[in-house]
């Protein structure tokens, strides 16, 4: 998503955006690729040209490569300490599957396979009242740039503690801190989708125009950028449907 550094390797601190990076051997899209969970295996069709293509759910870097570039790899003062430390940001600590807010409007709107029993009139949008697998996960493209600043800020506050602590700093003690920020960025994620009760019921509120901010559990961040939940944007459902079989995907 955001950022799309290329990344680095210093010596064995790699946070180098490939498929498969060298010489750590970590495949960073495992997280959505070999996981069977309900959760994170459910896809939608990409309906565009008639192609067989299904809309897979994101791998995101909790710790993300941008800015882990910007602020450690590249940060001249840290050479010695990096060429001490091994670490990846592609290692499974890191990495998170997340869905899209495509995925979101798919299960709500779309699916073909919600059996008519469980379809529902919410104020004038036909939806589900089943929550989707992956519900109280925020939304991968929901404030990813200001989730990102979060991430580079907690960053700079951990080199701060590496420059204090200087040559005194055991090989390990990076890479363990910064697994550490990783497991700590996961709680928040799950904690922020389940603000105003979490995702479905935030889902449901808004069809009934219940409340303002039912974006909150879907954000990424924090602070989440203000958003009309679709059909407040004068969007019709149908438009947005038909946007979401066409130009997603790739
Ligand atoms: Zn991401
Ligand atoms: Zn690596």
């Amino acid at each position: 998503m955001a950022g799309h550094s290329a990344g680095t390797l210093v010596n064995k601190f790699c946070t180098q955006r490939t498929a498969k990076c060298d010489p750590c051997g970590n495949k960073y899209a495992d997280v959505v690729k070999n996981n069977t969970s309900l959760a994170v295996s459910f896809k939608f069709p990409r309906l565009k040209k008639k192609e067989n293509i299904e809309i897979s759910q994101n791998a995101h870097h909790l710790l993300c490569v941008a800015e882990i570039t910007k602020v450690i790899s590249k940060d001249p003062k840290l050479k010695t300490v990096l060429e001490n430390t091994e670490y990846c940001v592609n290692n499974p600590k890191n990495m998170m599957a997340l869905p899209l807010f495509a995925h979101t409007v798919y299960w709500y709107c779309l699916a073909e396979d919600i059996p008519i029993s469980a379809r529902a009139v919410v104020g004038s949008i036909t939806t589900t009242y089943t929550p989707p697998p992956f519900a109280n996960l925020p939304n991968h493209d929901f404030d990813h740039g200001k989730y990102n600043k979060e991430v580079e800020e907690a960053l700079e506050v951990l080199k701060a503690e590496v420059k204090e602590a200087d040559h005194s700093i055991a090989p390990a003690q990076l890479s363990a801190s910064l697994d550490e920020m990783s497991g700590d960025m996961e709680g928040l994620l799950k904690i922020r989708g389940k603000r105003k009760g979490g995702t479905h019921l935030a889902w449901l509120d808004a069809c009934e125009e219940k409340v303002d901010n039912w974006f909150l559990p879907y954000s990424l961040a924090h602070k989440p950028e203000e958003r009309g939940f679709p059909k407040r944007l004068n969007k019709n459902l149908s438009r947005l449907k038909a946007a979401i079989k066409n130009l997603i995907g790739g």
